[in-house]
C-alpha cells in the first residue's frame, strides 16, 4: 500500500463530518453511505490518493448530493422526439391519445373490471376487452390481444406448427428492428422452417410443391421496414389462403404495421389497412398496436374464431397476457377509430402524419422567432420526415426543422443531457430538429429547452 493510498478517509470518518450528518437527516441512509463509499473508491482508482477527494464539508455535500441525484433519477425518462422519425422505436414508438391516457390513469388507479363479468357478477376474462372493438373495426371474426406482435407470431406458430413445418417464403426472412428475426422467432417457436422460393421471386406453385404431410403451417410476412424493386415477385395473400385452405393447414400473415385507416389521402399510399388484411383469407393476422395503430405495445391478432379460440386456450397465451394498463389504452385508442376524422387528429402518431407542412413550417417558424426573442441564433428549414416503425419504408414526409448554429455534436450533447432530453439529428454537420416528430404540446418546451442548452 502506497502513503498515498493510506491518506484516504475511511467512510465511516466521512460520515461523521456535521454536514454528512445533516444530509442523512435529509436522504436515505444508504443513499448516502453508497455515495461516499464510491467517491472514495473512485479516489483509490484514479492513482492520485487522495488528492480528488472534496477538501471540505461543502465540497462533500456538493459531490454526496450530485452522486444521489443521479442515482435517483428514473431510468426511462420522457423526451422530445425531434429525429423526425414518427414511431421511433427506439423513443418508444407511438404517443398515445389524451383519451388512451386518461383510461390508463382510470383503470389503474384502484380496482378494474379486467377479469370480473360485471353483468353476471362473476368471473369474467381480460381477453374480451378489447374483441368486440376489434372485429367492428376490421370486419375479422375474432380477435386476441398479446404483449406484442413477435408474441403474437409466437403463439400462432406454438399453437399450429410446433414440431411440425412452416413455409416461408426466403424473401421474407427478414429482420425487423429490435432483435425480431423472423428465422430465429420460427425456431423459438419450436417449428422447422421450410424456405420456399428465392429472394427476390416466390411463386403460389413454390409454396405447393413444399406442401407436406409434416406441414403446419404457411407465414406470410409483411415487408414492413425494407422495400423491392426491379424483377420481383410474391404471392399474394389471397392466392396463399387457397393454397393453405386445400392443404387444410393455417396461413398466417405477420401484418405489422396496424394501419386502420387509409391514410393515401395524406399521401402516404401503398399499405394495406387491418381491415383488408383481414379480408385477405388469411387465417390469422397479426400486427402491433404501437406502430401506425398508435397505441400502447400490443400484439393484435385477428381472424378465424376457431383458430382465434384456439390461441386463447393455450397455455402460452397466459404467459404472454397484457395488463390492464395496455388494454385500457388500447381500447380507448380504438374507440378513436369509430370516427376517422376523429382518429387522425387525437391520435397523436395520425395527427404528425398528417399535418400539413404549412403547419410544420409555422411550428418552426414559432421556435425560431421565441428563441430569436432571446437572441438566439436558429434558422428554419425544408427537411423530409420517415413514418419509421416499420411502415411505408420509402415514404418521405415533407418537413420544416429548426436548424441550430453552433457545433452540432456539443449542442446535440446538450440538448440530450437537459431537464427533458430532446434527441434531434445531425445532418452536414448542423442539428436540426424535426418539428414533424414533435408534439404540437411540446413547442414551448421545445423552445425552453433549446434556449437553456444554447444559453
Ligand atoms: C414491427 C413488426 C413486428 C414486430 O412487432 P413488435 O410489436 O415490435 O413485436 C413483426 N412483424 C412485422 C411485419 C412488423 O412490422
Amino acid at each position: 500500500m502506497t502513503t498515498e493510498r493510506r491518506s484516504l478517509p475511511s467512510v465511516g470518518v466521512v460520515l461523521e463530518r456535521p454536514a454528512m450528518r445533516a444530509l442523512i437527516e435529509r436522504s436515505p441512509r444508504t443513499l448516502v453511505t453508497d455515495a461516499v463509499r464510491a467517491i472514495i473508491a473512485d479516489a483509490r482508482a484514479d492513482g492520485h490518493g487522495g488528492a480528488t477527494l472534496p477538501v471540505d464539508d461543502d465540497g462533500w455535500v456538493r459531490e454526496v448530493e450530485q452522486r444521489i441525484a443521479h442515482r435517483i433519477a428514473p431510468s426511462l425518462r420522457a423526451t422530445i422526439n425531434a429525429t423526425g422519425v414518427v414511431l421511433h422505436t427506439n423513443l418508444g414508438r407511438a404517443p398515445l391519445a389524451a383519451l388512451a391516457l386518461e383510461a390508463i390513469a382510470e383503470v389503474s388507479r384502484g380496482a378494474s373490471t379486467l377479469e370480473y363479468d360485471l353483468a353476471r357478477g362473476a368471473r369474467g376474462s381480460r381477453h374480451v376487452h378489447c374483441a368486440a372493438l376489434l372485429t367492428e373495426l376490421t370486419g375479422a371474426e375474432d380477435a386476441l390481444v398479446v404483449n406484442n406482435c413477435a408474441a403474437a407470431l409466437v403463439l400462432a406458430l406454438q399453437a399450429f406448427a410446433a414440431g411440425r413445418e412452416t413455409l416461408v417464403s426466403r424473401g421474407e426472412l427478414v429482420e425487423i428492428g429490435g432483435s425480431f428475426r423472423v428465422p430465429e422467432i420460427m425456431s423459438t417457436s419450436g417449428t422447422t422452417l421450410v424456405e420456399v422460393g428465392t429472394t427476390n421471386r416466390t411463386h403460389v406453385d413454390d409454396y405447393r410443391r413444399a406442401l407436406g404431410p409434416r406441414t403446419g403451417a404457411i407465414v406470410k410476412v409483411h415487408r414492413s421496414n425494407f422495400a423491392q424493386e426491379g424483377f420481383v415477385a410474391e404471392a399474394s395473400v389471397r392466392d396463399l389462403a387457397t393454397v393453405a385452405a386445400d392443404a387444410g393447414v393455417p396461413l398466417i400473415h405477420d401484418f405489422g404495421s396496424g394501419l386502420m385507416v387509409d391514410l393515401s389521402p395524406w399521401g402516404l399510399t401503398g399499405e394495406p389497412t387491418a381491415r383488408d388484411a383481414a379480408a385477405e383469407g388469411a387465417t390469422l393476422v397479426l400486427m402491433s398496436g404501437d406502430k401506425l395503430l398508435g397505441g400502447p405495445q400490443a400484439g393484435i391478432i385477428l381472424g378465424r374464431a376457431a383458430a382465434v379460440a384456439r390461441l386463447r386456450q393455450h397455455p402460452l397465451a397466459r404467459a404472454l397476457r397484457v395488463d390492464k394498463l395496455t388494454l385500457a389504452a388500447l381500447e380507448a385508442t380504438l374507440g378513436l377509430y369509430r370516427d376517422t376524422a376523429i382518429a387522425v387528429q387525437a391520435i397523436p402518431a395520425l395527427a404528425m402524419l398528417t399535418a400539413t407542412p404549412a403547419r410544420v413550417r409555422a411550428r418552426a417558424d414559432a421556435v425560431v422567432a421565441t428563441l430569436a426573442r432571446y437572441g438566439q441564433r436558429a434558422h428554419v428549414a425544408a427537411s423530409e420526415a420517415t413514418v419509421g416503425g416499420g411502415a411505408f419504408p420509402t415514404a418521405r414526409l415533407p418537413s420544416w426543422c429548426v436548424v441550430l448554429e453552433g457545433d452540432a455534436v456539443t449542442l446535440e450533447a446538450r440538448l440530450r443531457a437537459g431537464a427533458v432530453p430532446v434527441i434531434g439529428r445531425i445532418a452536414d454537420g448542423r442539428l436540426l430538429l424535426d418539428l414533424r416528430s414533435v408534439l404540437e404540446a411540446e413547442d414551448a418546451t421545445l423552445a425552453t429547452l433549446v434556449r437553456a442548452a444554447l444559453g
